[in-house]
C-alpha cells in the first residue's frame, strides 16, 4: 500500500520512556526521490575510483574517531546502552570502515582466469562491478555497527547507499549521514531515510539494485518476499541462538567470564550474543557455579548506572518473561534470576539450567540477558544438540585441545574458538548466517564482492585454424572437438 502522508514519529530514552526527538516519516515518494538522487551520482561516485572513495571513506572514519565521544553519547541516548559499550561499538565501525576502504582495489580488482586447454586462444577475465544503488535496514541493537557492515563496503565497492535505519535509533543514523556528508563530494552518496516498518518497505519496492537488511528472521522474510516482486537481490542478516559449547579441557574460569558478558551484556540484545551453553558433565558444576557467582554480581541500569542497559524496544520485554516461563514451566530451574527478573524497562541477569530442548526458551531467539545451561555427556551430543535449530548465526567453542574439530562440525556462519563474539571485529573476515539466520554475508573480502556484479570478459587472443563457432564448421572440425575432449577428460577417473 502506497503512503503518502509526511508526518513525523519519535524516538525514546529507554531508560525513561522520554522523548528523544522527532524524526520525518519517509512516504513512497520521498523514498524514491532519495534513492533517484542516489542513482544520479552514482556514475561519479563509481568516476572517483578506488583511490578517491578511499579518501573520502578514511575522511570520513577521521571524522568519526574524532567526534567519537558525540556519536557513542547518541547511541547510548537512543538504545540505553552504557556509554563505554556504545563507544566500543563505534570503534569496531570504524575498523570495518577503514578496512574497506582501504582493501576494496585489491578484493575488487580483475583477476585473470586459465581458459583450458580448448579454449587456449582465448584471454579470461573476470571483472567486479558496482551494483549502483544499495538500499541498507537496519536494527536498533547495534545502530552504527551493524548497519555500518554493509554500509561501507557497498560504499567502497562503488555503490551509493540509502539507509533506512531502526525507528528506535534514527538519531544516530540522521547524525551518520551528516557526518558523512561532511567530507564527501556529495550527500546524495550516502543518505538517510526515517521512518517505521512501511518505509522500510517502500525501499524495498524503490528499485535499489540491491538490499541488505539486517533485522528479525520474521521481517527478513517478508523483505524478501517484496524483493522478490522486482527481481532485487538481498543480503539478510537474520537472528540467532547461538550455542557455546564448553568441553572438558575448557578454561572454565575465562569461559564463564566471557560467556556471562556474551549472553548479558548489551541487555542481551546481540544477534550473536551466547543464548545456549552445552557444557560437558565433568565441568558443568565447575562452570555453573562460576558463571552464577559472576552473574549474580551485574545489574541492569541507565547509563552510567549498570553494567548494562534497559530493554531498548519495550515489546521485547514479553518475549523474554514468555521465555522464562516457558524453560520453567518445562522443567528448568533458575539459579539467577527468574520471572520476576523482568522488571521494566530493564531486565535482570537470568541463568537457567536443565531446560528441555523443545522450550521456546531453547527454540527461538530471546534477545535479553537469559543464559540457558544444558549438561551434555559427550562433544557429539553437544555438536548435535547446537545444529538442531532453525537458526545458524555464530557459537564459540571452549577447548584447548579440540575447538577446531568441533568448530568445523558446526552449521553456523561463523565460530569463536577459546573468545566469545571476536570474529565481528575482525574485518577480514565474512559476517552472516545459514539457515534462517540468513543469507549472503557482510565484512571481509566476500561483503566487498557481495555489493558487486561479476563481469565475465574472454577476449581471443588470436584465431584458431579449425573454427568451432561458424555454420562453415567442418566435420573435421567435429572431429577435432571430440578427440581433444577425449583425449583430456575420456581416461581421467578421480
Ligand atoms: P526488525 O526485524 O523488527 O526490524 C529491522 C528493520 O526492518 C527495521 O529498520 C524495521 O523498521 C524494518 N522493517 C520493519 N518492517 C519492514 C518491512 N515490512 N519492510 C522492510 N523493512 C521493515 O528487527 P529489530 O530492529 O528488532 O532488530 C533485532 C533483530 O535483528 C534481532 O532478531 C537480531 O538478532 C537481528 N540482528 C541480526 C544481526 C545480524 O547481523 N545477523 C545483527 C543485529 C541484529 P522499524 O524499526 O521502523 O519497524
Amino acid at each position: 500500500m502506497a503512503s503518502k502522508r509526511n508526518t513525523t514519529f519519535a524516538s525514546h530514552y529507554p531508560a525513561t520512556g522520554e522523548i528523544f526527538g522527532f524524526f520525518p516519516i519517509f512516504s513512497d515518494d520521498d523514498v524514491t526521490g532519495a534513492v533517484e538522487n542516489a542513482r544520479s551520482v552514482a556514475a561519479a561516485w563509481q568516476g572517483l575510483d578506488f583511490s578517491g572513495r578511499r579518501k573520502v571513506l578514511l575522511a570520513w572514519s577521521k571524522l568519526l574517531i574524532g567526534r567519537i565521544d558525540e556519536c557513542a553519547k547518541l547511541i547510548s541516548d537512543e538504545t540505553g546502552k552504557p556509554i563505554g559499550d556504545a563507544k566500543l561499538e563505534v570503534t569496531l565501525a570504524i575498523g570495518h570502515l577503514a578496512w574497506a576502504a582501504r582493501n576494496a582495489r585489491e578484493v575488487l580488482r580483475p583477476q585473470h582466469r586459465t581458459p583450458g586447454l580448448l579454449m587456449a586462444n582465448m584471454a579470461a577475465r573476470v571483472e567486479r562491478s558496482p551494483l549502483g544503488v544499495v538500499g541498507v535496514i537496519g536494527p536498533w541493537n547495534y545502530p552504527i555497527f551493524t548497519p555500518m557492515g554493509s554500509i561501507a563496503y557497498a560504499l567502497a565497492a562503488g555503490n551509493t547507499v540509502v539507509f533506512k535505519p531502526s525507528e528506535f535509533t534514527p538519531g544516530v543514523a540522521v547524525w551518520l549521514a551528516e557526518t558523512f556528508s561532511s567530507v564527501a563530494p556529495s550527500h546524495h552518496i550516502f543518505s538517510v531515510v526515517t521512518g517505521l516498518g512501511d518505509t522500510g518497505r517502500a525501499l524495498c519496492e524503490s528499485g535499489v539494485d540491491k538490499l541488505a537488511f539486517t533485522g528479525s528472521t520474521k521481517t527478513a522474510k517478508v523483505v524478501a518476499a517484496t524483493c522478490a516482486k522486482t527481481m532485487t537481490p538481498v543480503v539478510l542478516e537474520c537472528g540467532g541462538k547461538d550455542p557455546v559449547i564448553i568441553a572438558e579441557d575448557a578454561d572454565i574460569k575465562t569461559a564463564a567470564d566471557f560467556t556471562l558478558w556474551s549472553a548479558m551484556s548489551n541487555a542481551g540484545q546481540t544477534c550473536i550474543g551466547a543464548e545456549r551453553v552445552y557444557v560437558h558433565e565433568s565441568v558443568a558444576d565447575q562452570f555453573t557455579s562460576t558463571i552464577v557467582e559472576l552473574g549474580k554480581k551485574i545489574t541492569p541500569g541507565a547509563p552510567g548506572q549498570g553494567n548494562y542497559g534497559p530493554a531498548t524496544m519495550p515489546k521485547q520485554l514479553d518475549v523474554i518473561k514468555s521465555h522464562i516461563a516457558d524453560a520453567i514451566k518445562k522443567g528448568g530451574k533458575a539459579l539467577v534470576g527468574g520471572l520476576d527478573s523482568v522488571k521494566p524497562p530493564f531486565v535482570e541477569p537470568v541463568i537457567l539450567i536443565n531446560v528441555p530442548e523443545d522450550s521456546i526458551a531453547m527454540q527461538d531467539e530471546t534477545f535479553g540477558p537469559v543464559i540457558i545451561i544444558n549438561r551434555v555427556k559427550t562433544m557429539d551430543e553437544a555438536v548435535r544438540l547446537s545444529n538442531a535449530s532453525r537458526y545458524g548465526l555464530g557459537a564459540s567453542v571452549w577447548s584447548k585441545r579440540n575447538g577446531n574439530k568441533i568448530a568445523s562440525q558446526l552449521q553456523c556462519g561463523m565460530v569463536a574458538i577459546n573468545s566469545t563474539i571476536s570474529f565481528a571485529a575482525v574485518a577480514s573476515v565474512p559476517f552472516g548466517g545459514v539457515k534462517e539466520s540468513g543469507y549472503g554475508r557482510i565484512h571481509g573480502p566476500e561483503g566487498l564482492m557481495e555489493f558487486t556484479y561479476a563481469r565475465t570478459v574472454v577476449r581471443a587472443r588470436f584465431q584458431l585454424p579449425v573454427s568451432f563457432t561458424s555454420f562453415g564448421r567442418s566435420p573435421f572440425a567435429d572431429k577435432v572437438i571430440v578427440g581433444l575432449v577425449k583425449a583430456l577428460h575420456g581416461r581421467s577417473i578421480g
